[in-house]
């Protein structure tokens, strides 16, 4: 399975400088970025790990939802049985530490640690306007109205919209397309 992750990652839009970046300044133990690493290449036993590399008589089959084959990517992004829940909290998680950052930026306070952070609805400052998961009114009925976060400066008068995805690293393309394509059918750029 070595060199799985690189392989699917070597295409555009994946910034490789970007995604491999941790790995050089997060200084963390060898043995913590060797799992990591070892996860990213599909390296973990899951059930088709042992059906097709170990040649064991076990079904591939995703032990949680009994439909996906059982790889690292379906249980980190593809498994029904835990997106209602996990993926939710993960979704809203990276979400949350965005809003920190934003918060930071334009001197919002805000807790000094982004894990302790729970976003407001609403910020509002003298600087911006911020909504979290808030549908906009629109003049016409569209169905993707509420990004994770919309937040206007107000000294240039204009809006950023951000929509976060986690995709695993094959399906980036595909989402950040996704995620676009939502924007243009709302006619916002
Ligand atoms: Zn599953």
């Amino acid at each position: 399975m070595h060199g799985q992750y690189r392989h699917l990652t070597e295409k555009p839009p994946v910034d490789m400088k970007e995604t491999y970046r941790w790995l050089k300044s997060l200084n963390i133990p060898a043995a913590t970025e060797g799992l990591v690493v070892a996860a990213q290449d599909q390296a973990f036993r899951t059930q088709y790990y042992e059906r097709n590399i170990l040649h064991r008589d076990v079904s591939p089959t995703c032990r949680m939802c009994s439909v996906g084959l059982e790889t690292v990517d379906h249980i980190v992004a593809g498994c029904s049985a835990l997106a209602p829940m996990d993926y939710t909290d993960r979704h809203n998680q990276v979400a949350s530490i965005i809003h920190w950052g934003v918060c930071c930026h334009f001197g919002v306070p805000v807790e000094s640690r982004w894990y302790q952070h729970h976003p407001d609805r609403l910020v509002d400052t003298d600087n911006i306007t911020m909504m979290w998961d808030t549908a906009i009114p629109t003049a016409r009925k569209i169905n993707s109205n509420s990004p994770d976060i919309c937040f206007k400066t107000k000294k240039t008068n204009t809006c950023l919209l951000i929509d976060i995805s986690c995709p695993p690293d094959g399906n980036v393309a595909r989402k950040q397309a996704e995620k676009l394509t939502n924007t243009a059918t709302c006619g916002w750029r």
